[in-house]
């Protein structure tokens, strides 16, 4: 039989999957990692346009679109005063190809990689698909990343280190002071700070910091991306920026492996970032409101979480059994495990669904909470 590469053998379907499988076809589902928005009517209407005029038939330049890689351009100086030039941007198919070149591109077999954990399913996998060793970093109680921890953390073989925020599975966001401290540690130690930013607009309270504005060096790749901005999950289209011999490496790894994102998800996109952000002020507001719903209802509970300022997820501490407990009560949430170790006795709840289910689910997660403490 045709053998598989040590690589592949080395990762599994994300733990998620698994628990969406057990679950019966009525439960409520707050395990899914998606706004519950449509995509805005403008960002439609371009893809709609593209295709009916012929502009999105070929393969774009591989980089992607000059105008989309404009907007991006000035999405980021607009937002985080970044000087940052189209040349030196990549539309990628979602934010997930733009963490995969962005490791393939600067890690390598022996390589480390340190992560957050509890932390996105992808920084992991993709790590040990380039050959390299995850180093897992647990957070601080509040759920914030902490740079003393990465700098503890930093070896010799060390290649890079993922940062996110706001935090998928936390939403946890990090401080101006932390993120000051990432693009440090990055410049000091010579690794590459890998800033996965997917959940920038949703944000509750304060700012949204990027390691790229306090970097001196050359030292920090972005990943943003329109699925989780503009609720465009589905269309397919993120980014990555960093300096031009970064994105000369990256862009190595995507022309082979992508030749570039969908041409009329980069219509879409363009006209998202360029479009009035209403949809998006109008997703935070919810998404606040629900967070609010939620943390009253642990709370009443008598379940601790830590407040999320950012994203639409929640990380109760939870007992023994209480996953299992609201599925079996029709309740799919995320054994915390499967976003790392650490991530043992807690539950990621994504709160992005509406409010009528979201009620209903606390109260039943009040229930299984009662069952198995
Ligand atoms: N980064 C984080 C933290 C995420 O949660 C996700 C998706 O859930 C992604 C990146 C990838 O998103 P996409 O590929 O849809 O842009």
């Amino acid at each position: 039989m045709p053998k598989f590469s040590d690589r592949v053998e080395r990762i599994s379907i994300s733990g998620i999957r698994e628990v969406f499988e057990a679950a019966g076809d009525d439960a409520i589902n707050l395990g899914i990692g998606q706004p519950d928005f449509p995509t805005p009517d403008h960002a439609r209407q371009a893809a709609i346009d593209a295709i009916q005029s012929g502009k999105a038939d070929a393969y774009t330049a591989n980089k992607g679109i000059a105008p989309l890689r404009e907007a991006i351009a000035e999405k980021h100086r607009r937002d985080q005063g970044i000087d940052l030039e189209p040349s030196n941007v990549i539309a990628t198919a979602g934010g997930s190809e733009g963490l995969h070149i962005a490791l393939e591109a600067h890690v390598g077999a022996g390589d480390e990689v340190i992560v957050p954990d509890p932390g996105f399913v992808s920084y992991d996998a993709l790590t040990k698909l380039a050959g390299a060793d995850p180093v897992p970093v647990p957070l601080r109680d509040d759920d914030t990343i902490d740079p003393e921890a990465i700098e503890a953390a930093i070896t010799d073989d060390t290649a890079a280190f993922v940062v996110n925020s706001p935090g998928n599975p936390t939403g946890a966001v990090s401080s101006e002071a932390d993120v000051r401290a990432f693009a440090r540690i990055a410049d000091e130690h010579d690794v590459l700070c890998l800033s996965d930013e997917v959940y920038e607009y949703t944000l509750f309270e304060g700012n949204h910091y990027s390691p790229a504005e306090f970097a001196d060096g050359d030292s920090v790749v972005v990943v943003n991306s329109a699925s989780k901005l503009f609720s465009m999950t589905g269309w397919r289209l993120g980014w990555v920026y960093g300096s031009a011999e970064r994105v000369d490496r990256m862009l190595r790894v995507h022309q082979y492996a992508q030749a570039c994102a969908s041409a009329p998800a980069q219509y879409a996109a363009e006209a998202a970032l360029r479009g009035d952000h209403d949809v998006v002020e109008e997703m935070t507001a919810s998404f606040e409101r629900r967070r609010d719903i939620l943390l009253d209802g642990l709370a009443d509970a008598g379940i601790e979480c830590p407040a999320p300022s950012g994203a639409f997820y929640a990380m109760p501490r939870v007992p023994e059994g209480f996953v299992g407990a609201c599925l079996d009560r029709g309740v799919i949430v995320v054994p915390g495990d499967a976003f790392g170790e650490h991530g043992r006795g807690t539950a990621r709840i994504s709160y992005a669904t509406d409010e009528s289910d979201l009620r209903e689910a606390v109260s039943i997660m009040a229930e299984a909470y009662e069952a198995v403490r």
